[in-house]
């Protein structure tokens, strides 16, 4: 369903990504872990056109991604992203969050989107908070908002960016339960964590970055207990 071809990205003088290369079949949880800088954002950014690529070549089923008449606006509906801020728009409640994308980019009336944005936020739990502001929910239910935002334009896949890392432990499992749900119900994920509980349970692969490059990638049970690479072993220790 998304297949990467010898991306690379560079930062000034700095080759952030260096040829990486990956597919995922529909269905798929591709977790990807990496230490800090070794370019799991600026891949998930590029998979959407939120950070331009250098070189390489992106696609999402038979549309190429980094084609230049694509329209970055259609392949992040398409394509959906949570991220480890949370971005709503504070002076929108939670309800207007989810429906803002389904008026303006999918010109839905406003009965409509409202009765589709209520049904996401019941999807993510959240069914009595609609009316409320940002200001008014906790970390974990902000970032269930923001899901339902990403849920309601009905993407063929969910990128997330360590969607827990600044949470408490209680609100990331309010999380990761939604994440699981979302799991079971089929959804293509490329999920960047450190939840190696979630990784665990949920991912049918796991690609370990470093420097840029892809190490090795592998199902998680073997790349967990028996990595190829000492490297690979290493930073599974490091997290532990
Ligand atoms: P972390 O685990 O800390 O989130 P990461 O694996 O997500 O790290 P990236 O955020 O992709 O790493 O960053 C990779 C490298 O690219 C880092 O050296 C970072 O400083 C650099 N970088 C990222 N974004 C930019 C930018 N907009 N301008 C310049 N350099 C950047
Ligand atoms: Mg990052």
């Amino acid at each position: 369903l998304l297949r990467i071809e010898d991306l690379h990205k560079s930062y000034g003088a700095e080759e952030v990504l260096q040829g990486v290369s990956l597919e995922i079949d529909r269905g798929d949880v591709e977790v990807l872990v990496g230490p800090s800088g070794s370019g799991k954002s600026t891949l998930l950014r590029c998979l959407n056109r939120l950070t331009e690529i250098d070189s390489g070549r992106l696609y999402l089923g038979v549309t190429e991604v980094t084609a230049p008449d694509a329209d970055p606006n259609e392949i992040r509906q398409q394509i959906g992203m949570v991220f480890q801020d949370i971005n709503l728009f504070t002076h929108l409640t939670a309800r207007e969050n989810v429906t803002l994308g389904l008026r303006k980019v999918r010109g839905m009336d406003e009965a409509k989107a409202r009765e589709r944005a209520d049904a996401e936020l019941d999807r993510v739990g959240l069914a009595d908070q609609a009316d409320s502001y940002p200001a008014q929910l906790s970390g974990g239910q902000k970032q269930r908002v923001g899901i339902a935002r990403a849920l309601a334009m009905d993407p063929e896949v969910m990128l997330f960016d360590e969607p827990t890392s600044a949470l408490d432990p209680e609100l990331s499992n309010e999380v990761l339960a939604v994440m699981d749900e979302l799991v079971a119900e089929g959804m293509t994920m490329v999920v960047v964590t450190h939840e190696m509980r979630f990784a665990r349970g949920a991912a049918t692969g796991i690609t370990f970055l470093d420097d840029g490059q892809i190490v090795e990638r592998g199902p998680p049970e073997r790349l967990f207990e028996n990595p190829d690479h000492e490297r690979t072993a290493r930073f599974f220790e490091s997290i532990r």
